[in-house]
């Protein structure tokens, strides 16, 4: 089929999206390390888990052998509202960049709201309705994961208290009030609710919190309220999981035209999106039926791949939750309040983060500016309005195909966009008043956060 045959949006049908997750762990030679409980540096038992999360994302969390794990009815049904989700070939911006690149983006901000979040947050939600639990708490900081929730725990009738990173809360009021529609409750992180966030702001009385901060403030709310559990919208096992779907759908869709990447990029904050988008892909790489160059896009502010190190660490700032062996630039590191684009955890997923170890993906960080450049010239030529988090993909996209012009090369990139950015309009408007800038943090700024790394009994 020649090029000129692919459509601009490659749709699958309802009957396409999958009805099985993709556990890529099943395919890792060097499996993720496991979680450890803190106080005794052993890795975490299910039981031990099970006070935290519910008892069926603790099997999947802890599963690392079944490749295919079946997506429940119900969860399949309330995809179908909003999935399957375009594949979009984008002829515009190749124009536009008069590259021969074949340039593709997976679009996930096609629901209310408005970014890939809800593919996880409706799994989780089923299975705490499923256990029988009265609600869930989260942490969310631009506020798309608890908008998400949000949505998820309406539908199917449960209890919802958000915890959110009082920077966003203040500067995204709107996203705050849609969670409020969809009946969450909706705290600003550090607050006077919890006992961590009392000992945070005694320390720290100015802070504009970070996720780390809200992490612990919504799992001590979980762990204390009977009948709740605490849910989290990136990082984990469970969440790439769910979000594999992502991944699963562009391979039906490239596979549908014979199309084969040579080149997956997605942002990466906690590795969710990038996770499930490279899942499939990266299976294939793993077990050496096929080769891709994989690139995850992180900000310069918070550079967990690219200045990080690989070792054990705290999840969260309160130091409470278990700790991850991850790209890290330790628990107590807060992005420069000027930092506006999100991706804004100070770790990553322990699945990427052990890819990446062994090399099989590279990261780039990029600065702001950059990204909102990136962010305003895809909006003019493709008219979608992106996250900012998904520009940090759009930016390296973009480079990628410029890099395809000067050497004449016909590469075809893919990369997720992974939300809109109609609820971070703050950070557009400092980008067109010209009032963004870039900060990069010194090497004395991260040697600081990470000689707080924790010392993990038995741990090297
Ligand atoms: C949360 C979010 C991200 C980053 O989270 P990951 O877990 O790294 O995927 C990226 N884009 C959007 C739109 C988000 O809401």
């Amino acid at each position: 089929m020649s090029v000129n045959e692919i459509p601009y949006k490659i749709y699958l049908s309802e009957s396409d999206i999958p009805s099985t997750w993709y556990n890529l762990r099943a395919d890792m030679k060097n499996k993720p390390a496991p979680l450890l409980n803190p106080g005794t540096g052993q890795p975490l038992t299910a039981e031990e888990m099970s006070g935290i999360f519910c008892e069926e994302l603790v099997k999947q969390e802890l599963d690392d052998q079944t490749p295919y794990i079946e997506i429940p009815k119900e969860i399949q049904s309330f995809y179908k509202m909003y999935r399957p989700s375009p594949l979009v070939r984008a002829y515009c911006l190749e124009k536009e960049l008069g590259t021969p690149a074949k340039i593709y983006y997976k679009f996930e901000g096609n629901n209310t709201s408005g970014s890939h979040k809800l593919n996880s947050a409706v799994a989780q939600a089923y299975y705490a309705k499923k256990q029988g639990l009265k609600g869930v708490t989260t942490e969310t900081g631009a506020g798309q994961w608890g908008t998400a929730l949000s949505m998820a725990c309406s539908y199917f009738g449960l209890d919802c208290k958000v915890y959110m990173v009082k920077v966003s809360y203040e500067q995204k009021p709107f996203r705050r009030e849609v969670m409020r529609t969809y009946g969450a409750q909706v705290t600003p992180s550090p607050s006077m609710t919890t006992e961590v966030g009392k000992k945070i702001l005694a320390e720290h009385p100015d802070t504009t919190g970070s996720l780390g901060c809200a992490i612990s403030e919504a799992v001590e709310v979980a762990v204390k309220n009977p009948g709740y559990r605490y849910v989290l919208g990136s990082v984990l096992n469970q969440v790439l999981l769910h979000q594999s779907v992502i991944g699963l759908e562009t391979k039906a869709a490239l596979d549908k035209y014979g199309i084969k990447p040579d080149m997956i990029i997605g942002c990466a904050g906690g590795g969710s999106n990038l996770g499930g988008l490279i899942a499939p892909f990266m299976g294939q790489k793993l077990r050496g039926e096929a080769d891709y160059q994989i690139i995850a896009v992180e900000p310069a502010s918070c550079p967990s791949f690219t200045r990080g190190v690989f070792a054990y660490d705290f999840c969260d700032t309160g130091m409470i939750c278990p700790l991850a062996k991850m790209y890290t630039l330790g628990s107590s590191f807060i992005p420069s309040p000027n930092h506006a684009g999100g991706l804004r955890f100070h770790g990553m997923s322990t699945i990427l983060s052990q890819l990446y170890h062994d090399g099989y993906m590279e990261a780039r960080a990029v600065e702001q500016t950059s990204v909102f450049e990136a962010a305003e010239q895809f909006a003019r030529i493709e008219g979608i309005l992106p996250a900012p988090e998904s520009s940090h993909a759009i930016r390296v996209a973009i480079d990628e195909a410029l890099k395809c012009k000067e050497t004449g090369e016909e590469k075809t990139i893919v990369f997720g966009l992974t939300g809109t950015g109609y609820f971070d309009l703050v950070a557009y408007q400092k980008y067109n008043d010209g009032e963004m800038t870039d900060y990069i943090p010194t090497d004395e700024d991260l040697a600081k956060s990470i000689a707080a790394l924790p010392k993990v009994p038995g741990v090297e």
